[in-house]
């Protein structure tokens, strides 16, 4: 598989570790992030041109800040369960908002975001 990413300024904590957030795509077109801890330079490369290319990022895209709990891959959490929307009853989704643990759920009916724990509506989503 290969994978073209580029740096955001984003940076996380995985499993206890500070990962950088790196937005792409495969040669197939579909869009990935990955978060990632270490990157190793071969020696036989000229490491300082890598640093100063490693200083440019870009900003994290909304879907990088905003990112679906269920689809980190490996990622050991906290159960959070899943609440029907206060409004409407339906099956909220557990969103993340700068950071990887849970922030708010998001009704995907009304697009309004609650607090994880009073769930009072925070905000309505715009776009997805
Ligand atoms: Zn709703």
């Amino acid at each position: 598989m290969i994978i073209t990413i580029q740096s955001t300024e984003k940076i996380v904590t995985v499993n206890g570790v500070s990962a950088r957030i790196w937005e792409g795509k495969t040669a197939g077109g579909i869009a990935v992030i990955a978060f990632i801890t270490r990157i190793a330079v071969s020696e036989q490369e000229d490491s300082t041109e890598f640093e100063r290319e490693l200083q440019q990022h870009a900003a994290p895209s909304v879907e990088a800040r905003a990112f679906p709990l269920r689809l980190i891959l490996g990622e050991e959490q906290k159960p959070v369960p899943v609440k029907p929307c206060p409004r409407c009853g339906t099956p909220m989704q557990i969103l993340l908002f700068l950071g990887i643990q849970p922030d708010f759920y998001v009704c995907p009916q009304c697009q309004i975001a609650f607090h994880l724990e009073t769930l009072k509506p925070l905000a309505t989503v715009i776009g997805r």
